[in-house]
């Protein structure tokens, strides 16, 4: 039996209740995505949460992981995503000319999930798109589980992937990482971990099913069992609650943001106010 890590809190404010229409505009939970660009730079993280800046100009491979999702959510919800979408999707937004290559590599990526027995017993039978919210702190958090299994204990989140071995370079721990701490996602399965037991009361086990964007697809599932991941887990969930108190005050206006002075919004918005010895420029 995993240790539990859920953690009381003392606050009062009681949030409205969320539904899947209004999810991603409500304001009165944090959500994983929405926080985890303060911890990379707390002025792009804020000015992305105010919609000031966009973080992904490319909105493509966000499309194609809501259309993958959405088929295995149910047929109704992959419908609706396509006529939501269709001058994305279809070549000349037109349904009888044809997806586009995204698309089309999309259900090569659905057909090789689809074709292995292990993935559909694991994914298929969970409920999908389950919103939990819970508290860490003094702080109102949500989660939207992709597919949850109270009765057998588990939890999966989908994820499309370039290529599961490919390693990125991580400058805090000076040697490649992969794409899951790469992307943060044990921020977010640490979370949903623990909103899944503030909203339901049972402890479940996590899982990543992946599929890759090469040709053909490559697919795996990823489970949290070891020492490593599960101490991962427990330090990404510290890092939130360490953290949380100042970010919060950044998103309140009452401390300035930390500018990380490298990514795109730093560099846009730097304004110079003298020069820099030479040899005292910050290296990565
Ligand atoms: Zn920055």
């Amino acid at each position: 039996m995993p240790t539990k890590r859920s953690k009381k809190s003392s606050s009062s404010r009681e949030p409205s209740r969320l539904t899947s229409s209004n999810y991603y505009d409500d304001k009165n939970y944090m959500d994983v995505s929405s926080f985890k660009p303060f911890l990379e730079c707390e002025a792009a993280g804020l000015a992305a949460y105010k919609g000031e800046y966009q973080l992904f100009t490319d909105d493509k491979p966000l499309l194609v992981g809501n259309y993958i999702h959405s088929y295995f959510e149910s047929k109704e919800s992959h419908q609706s995503f396509l006529d939501k979408n269709k001058k994305k999707i279809f070549k000349w937004g037109n349904p009888d000319k044809g997806e586009k290559k995204e698309y089309l590599q999309a259900d090569d990526m659905i057909k090789t999930l689809e074709s292995e027995p292990l993935f559909m017993d694991l994914y298929g039978p969970g409920d999908k798109e389950v919103i939990v919210t819970g508290r860490l702190g003094d702080y109102a958090w949500k989660g939207k589980v992709d597919s949850l299994n109270l009765d057998r204990g588990y939890f999966c989140d989908l994820k499309t992937v370039d290529n599961f071995h490919k390693g990125h370079w991580n400058k805090d721990y000076h040697h490649p990482v992969n794409f899951a701490v790469d992307r943060g996602y044990f921020y977010q399965i640490a979370l949903y971990q623990e909103l899944i037991y503030q909203t339901f009361g049972k402890w479940c086990v996590p899982f990543i099913c992946a599929v890759s964007k090469q040709d053909p697809p490559d697919k795996d599932i990823f489970k949290f069992s070891g020492d490593e991941a599960k101490q991962l887990l427990d330090e990404s969930l510290d890092t939130i609650e360490t953290r949380q108190d100042h970010i919060f005050s950044v998103i309140a206006g009452e401390v300035p943001p930390y500018r990380c002075e490298r990514c795109k919004w730093c560099r846009q918005t730097k304004k110079l106010t003298g020069a820099t010895d030479i040899m005292d420029i910050e290296l990565d």
